[in-house]
């Protein structure tokens, strides 16, 4: 048996002959950077997150990167995020110039600890993002009263996490900005890279579409300094139709977690994901926490079965970030968590058999470990 982490080209095999007409509609067309097919997957997108506004950008980072500077943080400014998720939500902060303020999580979610966030707001705190990790959602009812208190903006990383929900409301409304990626891996992904911003707020809106095309108002009239970050026609047309299949995607990955969840519960060395009260998972990473992770992953990589950590060094013990100073015991949840985490495939194209067989390769893995 053989289990990929993901099988892109199995998901493609069913709507192969829609994307490649979609495709050749956009050859047809001559709008490669932008355009109509672009502009009808941004009111898709809206519509689906239930905001006003959606922005297609070049990718997740730029998403987040744009959205720094559409929200004025700037030179002199902190924002806050976590210590343990992907470097692209440091590195925007970083490259808006700004000077990111790491802080710790909670151990249950691995999302961002409010308490935590509030102690690390300072008069130069200007923006705050939390990480909706492994498609889960971190506390935003918390984190927004406390940003609201404070004048600070809240944009959130959602690059994990499309149409997860926290109550009726979907990621990417529930802050000021959300912030996406379609890299082809992620539950919603793109032929290539792309992103997107959604907002509510028209200035904002305005602002990150101005930015996303060199600061243009109209055509040769650049009222700021901008970027190129313009979607390609081709990834719209394909997100377009990929849009529609989100929710059954979502659905078939809930169904893997629950696969998991039974067969490995009752595994007393395992930690597994939660899922909390009101809230929707949709399952982007199954994160387990285990001990002998390394010893465990090797075992299962030599039986066909592919698993992957997200992720094995924090962002503070990246040497891209030594500049902040944070040793070693800085942030111990988030250093705890990367020592035991493993990520078990799960995609909309496995079965729960399938997970069930990996369930079990996971604790013969782990028996054999315990006694070594
Ligand atoms: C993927 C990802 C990003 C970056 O998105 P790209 O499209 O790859 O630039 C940012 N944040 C998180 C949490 C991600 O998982």
């Amino acid at each position: 048996m053989s289990i990929p982490f993901v099988d892109l080209p199995a998901q493609h095999a069913d709507q192969q002959d829609e994307y490649l007409r979609a495709i050749a509609e956009v050859v047809g067309s001559g709008h490669f950077a932008g355009g109509p097919a672009v502009e009808r997957f941004e009111r898709e997108f809206a519509a689906y997150c239930g905001t006003k506004f959606a922005i297609g950008v070049g990718s997740g980072t730029e998403a987040l990167w744009l959205s720094l500077i559409a929200a004025g943080v700037g030179e002199g400014d902190e924002v806050i995020t976590v210590a343990n998720g992907f470097i692209a939500t440091a590195e925007a902060i970083a490259f808006a110039k700004a000077d990111p303020v790491l802080v710790d999580v909670d151990e249950t979610t691995l999302t961002m600890d409010p308490q935590a966030f509030e102690a690390a707001i300072s008069p130069r705190t200007k923006a705050v993002i939390p990480v909706h990790l492994y498609g889960g959602t971190a506390d935003m009812e918390a984190i927004v009263k406390i940003a609201r208190k404070h004048g600070i903006k809240v944009i959130e990383d959602a690059a994990q996490a499309h149409g997860a929900r926290r109550g009726g409301t979907r990621t990417g409304n529930l802050g000021d900005i959300g912030c996406f990626s379609f890299y082809p891996g992620k539950n919603l992904g793109a032929f290539g890279d792309a992103g997107a911003v959604t907002t509510n707020d028209e200035l904002l809106n305005e602002r990150v579409r101005m930015l996303r095309e060199h600061g243009q108002e109209e055509k040769n009239r650049h009222q700021m300094i901008g970027w190129n970050s313009r979607m390609d026609a081709i990834q719209g047309a394909v997100l377009s139709i990929k849009l529609r299949h989100l929710d059954d995607w979502n659905a078939h990955r809930r169904m893997i977690a629950e696969a998991y969840r039974e067969a490995l519960s009752a595994t007393g060395r395992v930690i597994l994901p939660a899922e909390r009260e009101g809230e929707f998972h949709v399952q982007h990473v199954y994160a387990i926490r285990i001990p002998s992770r390394d010893r465990v992953m090797s075992q299962l990589a030599s039986e066909g079965i592919t698993t992957s950590i997200h992720y094995p060094v924090p962002i503070h013990l990246q040497e891209a970030f030594g500049h902040l100073g944070h040793g070693e015991g800085s942030f111990p949840v988030s250093e705890k968590a990367a020592s035991m985490l493993l990520s078990l495939p799960i995609h909309p194209q496995m079965n729960a058999e399938q997970a069930r067989n990996v369930a079990e390769m996971l604790k013969r893995a782990l028996k054999v470990t315990a006694a070594a």
